[in-house]
């Protein structure tokens, strides 16, 4: 049985090195989705339930919304997206950093493996980058 539920957040970034428009600084509002699986709770006050919605929602907005929402997301490990990031932070400004590319594929599976991370029976990761582009992780898949 599965259970999937919807979140959005809006965060800038840019793809340094992008061989299109997506090096300058700009913004999205991310749809993520966060499937959960299981067999159901067989009793008790989650009888019927993989996993409580609210609970659900209290993972996934205290490890990824809270934190990503009107960052500035960066790949750390990039000379220029770091050095934006650090004067934003000298500023106060909300930050986020990844390992890699802050792509819709890196972070589908960056936020996969922090929710995982968090005891959360998560199977699959979808990220909407817009309303027609999205990628997908899930672990078997690749
Ligand atoms: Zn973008």
């Amino acid at each position: 049985m599965k259970v999937v539920k919807i979140f959005t957040f809006d965060s800038s970034h840019l793809l340094d090195g992008h061989d299109g428009k997506c090096k300058n600084l700009h913004g999205h509002t991310y749809k993520l989705e966060v499937e959960v699986s299981g067999e159901l709770i067989e009793s008790g006050p989650k009888e019927g339930m993989v996993l409580d919605f609210g609970d659900l929602k209290k993972i996934v907005q205290r490890e990824i919304i809270d934190k990503m929402d009107h960052a500035f997301l960066y790949n750390r490990l990039n000379e220029r997206e770091r050095s934006i990031a650090q004067m934003l932070e000298g500023w106060s400004m909300k930050t986020y950093p990844l390992e890699q590319r802050t792509t819709a594929e890196v972070m589908s599976k960056h936020i996969f493996h922090v929710l995982k991370a968090h005891q959360l029976p998560v199977t699959r990761v979808r990220l909407w980058e817009t309303p027609t582009s999205y990628s997908e992780y899930e672990p078997n898949v690749g």
